[in-house]
């Protein structure tokens, strides 16, 4: 059937819309794909709809590819299974929850697992049933704190969400591997541009997590990589690559220094400086910063940390909370200065803490025999010299320092490099987090129950028609590849004369019956403006009827290469249709 654009509900826009700050936002707005409802929600219009289905078709067919099975939960859910796993608390704001009339309370799905831990629990009970796979597409809402970039981050998006249950381990990393290959088909088919990231420092065990992030400057994800030998990861992720140990045997004493008003990275090194205390220039990277944070854990306890990094590095926050989840990372206030008067600002030294139990990370820099500048835990006093594994003896190391460009990457094979980039796909060996809340067994071979293990994978359907635009768009407009193009072919009628009008209609009419998608604009408009509106709607493919249709020549314009040809009419469809199916 060929799609009119006289009849389209279809409305373009000239400008960009007020709150619109990237180009994603901005063209799929105007080029009317979908409409502002509410922050973070929008109406899919008709173009947007097809190309949502289609980026929907993708990733159903290959989910289906790996045996995976396809049903469909509720998006409104009831409190207590996500009472039982403590997210209906942990969740916090970001949980949309509502009550019925009878005022039980209920929520608006952000993610699944609970539900299907408990569906699984109650269809099956053998492990003969196992391994299992199921995914649904579905609607889900976060009530994110910052809704961004139209469907980019929205309150209500379309998810892929999978969940493998296996008897074991090793079918979990089968189902893990599954999932990690489909996703590479589903994002290569697209033709989006991603890396696939270590999620978690591996601490859980190799590859728990991992996730594909598509290339992208408006992205929030930040992650490093390494061009030289194709390492990549998130910033959370990334393994310090330590120097070797120093022998410790011939080194200088360590000496506390009178250090007046150096309180500061910078005011010690210009200290240090001044008093030429290594016979060589001294930098921030001589010294070790002593930063104290306060930990609070899961049981409510909390604990001062001391986490010790070479001075011309900030603590990542990011980096920290990652390496201490899950207790979360306070700031200490006044009140515990009070409580605790060894520490001084800004001359807070290794033995101070060591001498008074507290517990003492340091960077994976800060090795066996390496010398530092640091406090000697008294107002105005310094050590130069402190040796680590001889004056102090730090408790273990932590990955909280900064990663810079240039740092060496973990497998010793380049640099990194930061990048950005926008997640558009999760893969994550749960393990039995869910399946011991609920207590999803099945009988084993050996008549005993057996605890399942769980895997959980996400892509985001509804976010990949933004991150498709954002890569793929030009200055002119929207750019799709046939994948998920709303049509194969654009027809412009581009002459008001009878004869291209019939020509126009002829050519859609064949290209329609060789089994591509038409659009046809048979507005009355001038061809200037569906011209204009062609490039903005971004089909691959464009055909002008127009004034060489008397001649007996329509033209094809490819939207991607921006080239456009001449073709003879009477094998132009033939030509077409060979050159859209390459
Ligand atoms: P992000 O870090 O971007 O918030 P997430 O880690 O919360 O994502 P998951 O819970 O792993 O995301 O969800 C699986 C996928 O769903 C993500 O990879 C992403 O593509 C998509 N997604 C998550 N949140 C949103 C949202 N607010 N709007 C659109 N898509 C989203
Ligand atoms: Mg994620």
């Amino acid at each position: 059937m060929i799609t009119r654009l006289s009849h389209l509900f279809l409305r373009t826009l000239r400008d960009d819309p007020a709150d619109a700050e990237v180009p994603s936002h901005k063209l799929l707005v105007r080029a009317g794909y979908v409409r502002r409802i509410a922050p973070g929600v929008y109406s899919w219009l008709p173009l947007g709809l097809r190309t949502l289905r289609k980026v929907e078709d993708v990733v159903r067919a290959e989910m289906n590819a790996i045996g995976a099975q396809e049903i469909s939960l509720p998006a409104l859910l009831p409190r207590e299974p996500y009472e039982s796993t403590n997210r209906w608390t942990e969740y916090g704001d970001a949980l949309f929850r509502l009550k019925d009339r009878k005022g039980q309370d209920y929520l608006l799905g952000p993610t699944h697992e609970e539900l299907f831990a408990l569906t699984v629990k109650g269809e099956y009970n053998s492990y003969k049933d196992l391994p299992v796979t199921l995914y649904q597409i579905q609607t889900k809402y976060r009530d994110e704190g910052r809704p961004r970039a139209g469907i980019l981050r929205g309150r209500e998006f379309v998810m892929k969400d999978s969940y493998s249950f296996d008897l074991d381990e090793d079918g979990l990393k089968k189902s893990y591997n599954a999932h990690r290959e489909a996703y590479q088909k589903i994002f290569d088919r697209l033709g989006v541009k991603y890396v696939i990231v270590a999620a978690t420092s591996g601490a859980m065990g190799g590859s728990a997590s991992e996730e594909f992030l598509a290339d992208s400057p408006v992205g929030e994800d930040t992650y490093v990589i390494c061009r030289e030998s194709g390492y990549a990861a998130n910033v959370e992720a990334v393994v310090t690559a330590a120097p070797p140990e120093i022998p410790i045997e011939g080194q200088a004493d360590a000496v506390a220094h009178d250090t007046p008003n150096t309180p500061t990275i910078a005011t010690l090194v210009e200290w240090a400086n001044g008093a030429g205390v290594l016979g060589r220039e001294v930098t921030a990277a001589d010294t070790l910063k002593n930063v104290m944070v306060k930990l609070r854990h899961p049981d409510g306890k909390t604990e001062i940390l001391g986490v010790g990094i070479p001075g011309d590095r900030e603590v990542d926050d990011k980096r920290l909370g990652a390496s201490v989840e899950p207790a979360e990372v306070e700031l200490l206030d006044e009140a515990d200065f009070k409580a605790n008067p060894f520490l001084v600002k800004g001359y807070i030294g290794p033995k101070a803490l060591q001498a008074n139990g507290i517990r003492y990370l340091v960077d994976p820099r800060v090795v066996t025999g390496s010398a530092w500048i640091t406090g000697a835990d008294e107002p105005g006093k310094h050590y130069v010299g402190l040796v680590a594994g001889r004056d102090f003896t730090p408790d273990g190391t932590i990955e909280a320092a900064e990663v810079r460009d240039g740092d060496p990457s973990p497998d010793g094979r380049g640099v990194l490099e930061a990048a950005r980039g926008i997640e558009i796909g999760h893969i994550f060996q749960l393990g039995q987090k869910y399946t011991d809340a609920f207590e999803v067994d099945v009988l084993g071979e050996n008549g005993k129950p057996v605890r399942l293990t769980m895997g959980s994978y996400g892509v985001g359907v509804s976010r990949m028609v933004a991150v498709l635009a954002e890569q793929m768009h030009d200055e002119k407009g929207l750019r799709w590849p046939r994948e998920v193009a709303p049509f194969d072919v654009h027809v412009v009628i581009a002459n008001k004369d009878e004869g291209a009008r019939a020509g126009a209609e002829q050519v859609a009419a064949e290209l329609d019956a060789m089994g591509l998608e038409v659009l046809l604009d048979d507005r009355t408009a001038s061809p200037g403006v569906k011209f204009k509106d062609a490039e903005l709607l971004g089909m691959p493919y464009v055909v002008v009827v127009g004034r060489g249709w008397a001649d007996g020549k329509i033209e094809l314009r490819d939207r991607f290469a921006g080239t456009a040809e001449e073709l003879p009419a009477e094998t132009a469809v033939a030509d077409v249709v060979a050159k859209i199916r390459g």
